[in-house]
């Protein structure tokens, strides 16, 4: 019997704030980072990764809190994990101690679902198939026994999951035939960080076009004539056919929200992504309301499936971003793509950062073959930074995500990254006092 020995943890952080990748209008300086998660099989050659994301300070909060799901995964057998993932995720969702951190939301959840993922990565691994391809591949029963529908059933039971799965298994294969020719769309942010020169975000965002990029995003919020400003500039270089998102991460109360949104009303928005708090459903609804026809999107930060749940009853939204790495694992993004598809919400899957692309293409992927049976009305995020720092890194190629073949949920990083960028002792992190000053 193969059996789970340890849960290895590591605090890996990028200095990208040097080059303001990444910069946004509530986070001008980000280090991305990974708390890296390795479960450690007595099998040779057998592991599991996965990780949460964060930017910079506080990763270190994030890995112990992954360490302090240790006496739930080590000495497990492998085989009683991933045949039973939904368990698995229940006991360290249901620690009643751990538990009072949340419940659900915030550190402990991210840790939680880091572990989940990884457990995802090894069952994938284990089958030899990519992530994607073995959620397509489950039946639509051991699917919905992922899910924890616990808080969800006056939106969405577990039959209603499994009437929704069923009609889709008919012209699964027709789906996957079509995801293996074509891939699946992207979009790009690269163009738009905040911290960038006109000059620079106008040839970022030709460069993108002549990739193939449909949809381009700008980040926004920091001071609204310099909106106008770029997002007028940016239609200009890209023309009317392109799509321009604008993304201003929490930056406004609900009437600033709706009086920026206006401001930008000429320029034909692809979706404002991101335009209040998170949690504040009813003011997503009321800016929706006030701003139509320009789509409303969050759910980068939402916490969990409850608050998907919620924006979905409440009209709040015209299209949502999961986020791989910020919910309960796949099995949360699982309920949060069913609940998506009962309710005709769009998904634009959120990435970016270190490894977001790498994981959330898998989910978007499974989305289309086995749930939703949709991608063309719907995109990726891709940002062109950190890739090579992955065993299985993402392929993007005429603005489409290929769907990848190695066994696995791509997020296994190179062991030389880990000992390259461990913070704080790390040598990327030993730098010329000069150099930090200059930070
Ligand atoms: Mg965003």
């Amino acid at each position: 019997m193969t059996k789970i020995t340890a849960l290895d943890t590591y605090d890996v952080r990028f200095p990208t704030s040097r080059e303001l990748d990444g910069s946004d209008a509530m986070n001008p300086d980000p280090d991305y980072s990974a708390a890296y998660v390795v479960l450690r099989t007595d099998q040779p050659g057998l592991e599991g990764y996965g990780f949460a994301f964060t930017i910079g300070r506080g990763n270190d909060v994030q890995k112990v809190a992954i360490d302090a799901l240790a006496h739930h995964v080590s000495g497990l057998s492998v085989d009683d994990v991933i045949g039973d993932l939904g368990g698995f995720a229940k006991r360290m969702i249901g620690d009643s101690q751990l538990r009072w951190l949340g419940p659900e939301k915030g550190v402990m959840h991210m840790a939680i679902g880091a572990v989940i993922n990884a457990a995802w990565d090894l069952a994938a691994r284990m089958a030899g198939k990519p992530l994607w391809r073995f959620i397509a591949d489950m039946t639509p029963e051991q699917l919905v026994a992922t899910i924890d529908f616990r808080y969800l059933t006056d939106a969405l039971t577990p039959e209603e999951a499994l009437t929704m799965l069923h009609a889709a298994k008919v012209s699964k294969p027709q789906r996957i035939a079509t995801l293996l020719a074509e891939g699946y769309p992207a979009y790009t942010t690269s163009p738009g960080w905040l911290g960038y020169s006109d000059e620079k975000m106008q040839r970022l965002a030709r460069e993108a076009v002549a990739a193939g990029f449909r949809t381009i995003k700008l980040k926004v919020g920091m001071n609204v004539e310099d909106d106008v400003r770029r997002c007028r500039l940016a239609r200009e270089t890209v023309g009317p056919d392109i799509g321009i998102a604008v993304d201003a991460n929490q930056r406004w109360d609900v009437p600033d929200a709706i009086a920026w949104l206006r401001r930008l009303s000429d320029v034909n928005i692809a979706w404002a992504e991101e335009p209040t708090s998170p949690d504040d459903i009813i003011g997503h609804a009321a800016i929706r309301r006030a701003v139509t026809p320009v789509p409303v999107s969050t759910g980068e930060h939402t916490h969990n499936r409850v608050m998907f749940k919620q924006l979905f009853q409440a009209g709040a939204v015209d299209l949502v971003q999961i986020d791989a790495a910020r919910v309960g694992g796949v099995n949360e993004n699982l309920a949060i793509l069913l609940l998506a598809a009962k309710f005709g919400v769009r998904v634009f899957p959120h990435a970016g950062g270190v490894g977001l692309c790498e994981l959330v293409q898998h989910l978007a992927m499974a989305d289309f073959v086995a749930i939703s049976g949709k991608k063309d009305d719907r995109a990726i995020e891709f940002v062109d930074h950190l890739h090579e720092h992955f065993v299985d890194p993402v392929i993007v190629r005429n603005g489409c995500y290929i769907a990848p073949e190695s066994p696995g949920f791509s997020a296994q990083m190179h062991t030389g990254t880990l000992a390259h960028y461990r913070y704080p002792d790390g040598p990327a992190w030993r730098e010329p006092a000069s150099v930090a000053r200059a930070r």
